[in-house]
């Protein structure tokens, strides 16, 4: 209709240009891969991405191409985020942490022509190359005095060289919203990985959705240190959504260990981080060994797992951070629900608020949730009955790249292999994920909510709760715990710890401890592994 508001496109471009003019002197702080600490603006961080738009064309890196990346959280690898997508080719942020096949595949699988790496990824580059076929030019991303005197990684460019070669006189060029912007492959628990693409509408939208105060609540007064790596999911969006609020960024680089975390946080006065609940667990037992103490974080999002109900009591009650349970998927951009409470739970005690946030959270503006039981048949919002988990939203990824898995909506819903129960408030929590619900006897024990229990006992460090085979019953299950260092602990005493807690047919029926429990590449539980390690095991009795 004539006077309608204009059509401008969401470009991520956009936001750089945007915190340019707006937060041209804020600062963004990395810990490099070299050892060093970098600063700059992001008037500086916008003008070396227009350089290395330029270098990517000097390279003959053309719209809707892939770019590939194994690289820490640093300044040089949140260049490549703007510059890639800015010039309307893919950056395929690939996961260092995979097995050397995995990362073969993906880079054969999203037919990147470019792969940039820090130096950490020297030695794995070197081993890979002659596989990663379709790769012209391997970038290293430092400056010539740390380049490798020699190596077998050919024609190995140096990114710094690249970037003296040009100016920053470039225009970002204008195109569809609905253009590919961002690639990640999903775990691939079971197969391979599948690429889920991001566009440039998608991720704007997004970021809004981060920033609000109900989700990430990110804002010009913030410093935020995602600790969640630029591989993973798109960092959260933090890389996007700190940049469309202004927020100082501060990076970690490869340094993720519970003291250089902590000392990142205070040297540089970080007010909120974001990461998988194993790495606030080194985080955490570093502030027990040193007695130290925060003085300027104040909120942490804690997501890709459940965040134990033991660690959001202590970094509330102990050191004065709010933890803020996110839920989300690398096909959902990946943010679904954030746990903040709302105004009339604030009179809750805090036990009461505990457990409202031990829930995944409530859905954001741009995300539509429903459960739904075996049949499909949608189940009501009553906190109670769990079902499948399906959402939907511009967000969402409506299949996987190259067709991959088929036609994978359900009536335009994706289904994200969560089992879920959605209260009346709009919580959402996670009981399971589909092939980790322990069926008994017909019914479904939530092996979240074991574990939740097994990591509140004080002398267990981390536990995995899994489905056992039984006769009888079909699946019982058994508690797979790590003890704390210096800790003595019977199974017989956390069985006990049990008690009261939990109805008796979920009482596990035994309890197995571990110098350590396997994780996967993003830092997960694998309970892939534990229940292939256990898959001869005998329940006792
Ligand atoms: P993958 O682990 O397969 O690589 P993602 O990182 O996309 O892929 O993981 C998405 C899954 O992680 C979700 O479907 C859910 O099972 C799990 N997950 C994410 N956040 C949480 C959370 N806060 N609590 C429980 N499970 C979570």
């Amino acid at each position: 209709m004539h006077g309608l508001m204009m059509d401008t496109p969401l470009l991520i471009t956009d936001l750089i240009r945007f915190a340019d003019r707006n937060h041209g002197d804020t600062e963004i702080v990395s810990k490099t891969a070299e050892g060093s600490i970098h600063r700059y603006t992001y008037r500086d961080a916008h003008a070396r991405a227009r350089r290395l738009a330029k270098a990517l064309q000097a390279l003959g890196v053309k719209a809707s191409e892939r770019v590939g990346t194994l690289a820490w959280n640093g300044y040089r690898h949140y260049e490549l985020y703007y510059a890639i997508s800015g010039i309307g080719a893919v950056i395929n942020t690939i996961n260092p942490r995979l097995f050397p096949d995995q990362i073969t595949y993906i880079s054969n699988h999203a037919e990147n022509t470019a792969l940039f790496f820090d130096l950490t990824f020297v030695p794995l580059v070197e081993k890979l190359a002659p596989q990663l076929k379709s790769v012209k030019h391997f970038v290293l991303m430092t400056d010539r005095a740390h380049m490798p005197a020699r190596t077998a990684i050919p024609g190995l460019l140096c990114y710094e060289e690249l970037m003296q070669k040009q100016d920053d006189r470039f225009e970002w060029p204008a195109f569809d919203e609905r253009t590919a912007a961002a690639l990640c492959y999903t775990s691939g628990t079971t197969g391979n990985p599948k690429g889920v693409l991001y566009g440039h509408r998608s991720t704007v939208l997004h970021a809004y959705g981060a920033a609000l105060p109900d989700a990430l609540d990110l804002s010009a007064r913030d410093a935020v240190l995602p600790v969640v790596p630029m591989f993973h999911a798109n960092a959260w969006s933090l890389p996007y959504a700190c940049t469309m609020v202004g927020a100082k960024m501060v990076f970690p680089g490869p340094h993720l260990d519970g003291k250089s975390v902590y000392e990142l946080i205070e040297q540089e006065k970080v007010t909120l981080s974001a990461g998988v609940p194993t790495v606030w667990l080194m985080l955490l037992q570093h502030l027990a060994a040193q007695k130290v103490k925060f003085s300027t974080l104040k909120r942490t999002v804690i997501g890709g797992s459940a965040c134990p109900p033991a660690m959001i009591r202590a970094f509330q009650e102990e050191y004065g951070v709010t933890v803020f349970h996110a839920w989300g998927m690398t096909e959902m951009s990946p943010l679904g629900t954030v746990g903040s409470l709302k105004a009339r739970q604030a009179a809750l005690s805090k036990e009461e608020q505990r457990a409202v946030q031990a829930k995944q959270g409530r859905g954001i503006f741009g995300v539509d949730m429903k459960i739904v039981d075996e049949e499909g048949k949608e189940l009501p919002w009553d906190g109670k009955r769990f079902g499948n988990l399906l959402v939907r939203g511009p967000w969402i990824a409506s299949g996987y790249m190259k067709g991959e898995g088929g036609d994978v909506l359900k009536d335009g819903w994706f289904p994200t292999g969560d089992v879920a129960t959605i209260d009346p408030d709009g919580y959402m929590q996670i009981t399971d994920r589909s092939k980790d619900v322990i069926k008994s006897g017909g019914e479904w024990i939530s092996s979240i909510d074991l574990e939740n229990i097994a990591v509140a006992h004080p002398a267990i460090q981390e536990a995995a709760v899994i489905g056992i085979r039984h006769p009888k019953w079909d699946e019982r299950p058994i508690v797979v715990a790590v003890k704390k260092a210096g800790q003595e602990l019977t199974r017989e005493e956390l069985l006990k710890f049990y008690e009261g807690k939990i109805a008796k047919w979920w009482m596990p029926d035994d309890v197995v401890f571990v110098p350590e429990l396997p994780h996967t590449a993003t830092g997960k539980l694998s309970k892939l592994t534990l229940r292939e390690k256990f898959k001869d095991y005998r329940l006792p009795g």
